[in-house]
């Protein structure tokens, strides 16, 4: 197998569940910018398991409800690009139809209503570790 950097260990992981992982995007060009990773390796949405599906419905609402909870986004995009990393994982991109500021640094959406275009933005590694824990506390 090719090496895959899901399967070699994620970063700023929120929560592991039986199928699936909540993980924090390092880039945080959208507030809360998150996916799913599936926990064992496939390429191929379409092989999920009625299991792993029924497990993504749960852990994607609770992933909504904790960020509704602490950032109040005014919309999602919910996109399995696999583009780089084929290996399945969905991403969770808070949309905002205003500015929200976390641990003094303000994070705005532009291009809200459409694509996001925007470049991007590393968290430093302490803002993300409160994120990461506010979202953990949140999760249930
Ligand atoms: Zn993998």
């Amino acid at each position: 197998m090719i090496e895959c950097s899901l399967c070699s260990g994620v970063a700023w992981r929120v929560a592991q569940g039986l199928y699936w992982s909540t993980v924090l995007n390092r880039d945080q060009r959208l507030l809360g910018k998150s996916m799913l990773v599936l926990n064992r390796h496939s390429e191929d949405v379409t092989g999920l398991t009625d299991d792993e599906w029924l497990s993504l419905r749960r852990d994607l609402a609770a992933t909504k409800r904790a960020l509704d909870e602490l950032l109040q986004p005014d919309h999602y995009n919910l996109l399995f690009l696999m583009n780089v990393d084929r290996h399945v994982h969905l991403h969770i991109w808070p949309r905002y139809r205003s500015r929200r500021t976390w641990q003094g640094m303000d994070y705005e959406d532009p291009d809200f209503g459409s694509q996001c275009n925007a470049s991007p933005r590393t968290m430093k590694d302490e803002d993300l570790e409160q994120l990461r824990t506010a979202l953990h506390e949140r999760l249930r």
